[in-house]
């Protein structure tokens, strides 16, 4: 079967009208695919970014039923086709260590006051290789550009023909674990120590997990003394990192940490303006201030928001307008707060302390359940906008003012302990990050 017909069989899954717009909009590109890559060239990143978050599974699923093996899917958007050197190009043994996304590059990577630091430290070390700074840790919350950076390093130096491995901490674990099952432990290492840039993202995810932490250790030191360059991610710094061991802490430390903040109001615009000039969008320019006055931080969610203009626009056939902006904003606010449920902050509270939702609502008096049940009223209080009483419900608590009383006890506990503050602000990332997710 051929791989467009493959797409053909999304018919059934999808609506009508996402078939149209999005997957109709899709073309194999034979010539970067290969049999455990699939490339799609699509019209514009927003549909490309759509159909990476809605379908790339169920892509991958069906080539593997069709084709018996399951690839990794890879959408680029026309527009940016040019930009990327591609994959084949780069040819020999390295193609087959990275899957970065070929669309984040530096060259459309938007640098303003919150990223230039840490975008500046990205192109050195693509340039010199382990000799400014080594290792490299970038920092900052959700969608703020961190993955969007370690990626331009990768797709930066695979031109120069180096050894590049992109992986995500977490599959770096998953990868650990089945050669370890497999007692094939010495092709891990084999393919983790030998690489001229190691790019890991999001290295929180090593917290609270030993065994991992081991091979990460040894892996760093090798490399290290190797002279290879380490770069990491995460979304807070090494010493808010519960459960990291200390001998890592101190060597993320070693090189140099650099942050990346939300954007300011300028740096939104110029963001705006260069979605929109990539994927030949109109807006006014009255609308793009009005969007990046009103629009929060996230730039994921930035782009969500011009897909859904662009989308409305040329459904209707019209211009974007100041009134469809103001309403997609008020949508996005209100899909945000709505996504976040007290199901869903009591689910996650839950599984970080390692407790059961149902003892978070029962009557326990046990001294890790009610702190439990002392961070869900946190979270709810500061994420959603319910109120105490409808707490009290929730939690099967007296009253209102035991919901009171609890949130003054949590709020002292956090300015006071450290260590409660990053376990809470960890929780609450991975609430806004599920929520994210959801959205686009
Ligand atoms: P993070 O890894 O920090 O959560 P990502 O790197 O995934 O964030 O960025 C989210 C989205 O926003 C991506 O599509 C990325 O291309 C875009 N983005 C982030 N920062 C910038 C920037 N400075 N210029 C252009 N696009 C950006
Ligand atoms: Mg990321």
């Amino acid at each position: 079967m051929l791989e467009n017909d493959i797409l053909n069989q999304l018919k059934d899954e999808v609506t009508e009208y996402e078939y149209k717009t999005y997957i109709s909009k899709m073309r194999y590109d034979e010539n970067t695919s290969k049999s455990d890559l699939a490339v799609f060239i699509v019209p514009n990143i927003y549909i490309a970014n759509w159909i990476k978050t809605k379908y790339s599974e169920k892509i991958a699923h069906l080539f593997e039923i069709y084709k018996k093996i399951k690839p990794e899917i890879n959408i680029i958007a026309e527009s940016q086709k040019k930009d990327v050197k591609s994959l084949k190009a780069s040819g020999s043994k390295m193609q087959t260590r990275a899957i970065l996304n070929p669309s984040y590059t530096f060259n459309s990577f938007v640098v303003g006051d919150s990223n230039k630091f840490s975008y500046e430290i990205a192109k050195q070390i693509s340039q010199k290789q382990a000799e400014v700074y080594n290792p490299v840790l970038i920092y900052g919350g959700t969608g703020l550009g961190k993955t969007h950076i370690l990626n331009a390093i990768g797709n930066s130096v695979l031109e120069k023909n180096k050894a590049v491995i992109y992986v995500t901490a977490e599959q770096f674990l998953n990868d650990y674990i089945t050669r370890l099952s497999n007692h094939t432990m010495d092709r891990f290492r084999d393919k983790y120590r030998n690489c001229d840039y190691l790019l890991i993202d999001d290295v929180q995810f090593f917290g609270g997990k030993e065994g991992v932490q081991q091979e990460f250790f040894h892996t760093f030191n090798e490399l290290h003394d190797k002279k290879k360059q380490i770069v990491m991610t995460s979304d807070k710094p090494p010493k808010q990192i519960l459960g990291l061991e200390e001998r890592l802490k101190s060597r993320f430390e070693w090189g140099i940490i650099a942050d990346i903040q939300p954007p300011g109001l300028e740096t939104k615009i110029s963001i705006i303006i260069q979605k929109c000039q990539l994927n030949q969008i109109e807006i006014d320019r009255e609308i793009i201030n009005y969007l990046a006055s009103n629009i929060n931080d996230n730039i994921r969610q930035i782009e969500g928001i011009i897909l859904k203009l662009n989308a409305q626009a040329s459904i209707i056939g019209q211009n974007i307008t100041l009134a469809m902006a103001k309403n997609a904003i008020k949508d996005t606010q209100k899909e945000n707060l709505e996504n976040i449920t007290l199901e869903n902050i009591t689910k996650i509270v839950s599984k970080e302390l390692n407790i059961k939702p149902s003892e978070i609502k029962s009557k326990s008096r046990n001294k890790t359940i009610a702190n439990a049940r002392r961070i869900v009223i946190y979270l709810a209080r500061t994420l959603t906008p319910n109120s105490m009483p409808a707490l009290a419900q929730f939690l099967n608590m007296k009253d209102h003012s035991s919901v009171s009383k609890a949130m003054k006890m949590i709020t002292t506990e956090i300015n006071e302990n450290i260590n409660i503050k990053a376990m809470i602000d960890e929780m609450k990332n991975k609430i806004q990050r599920e929520q994210n997710n959801k959205l686009i």
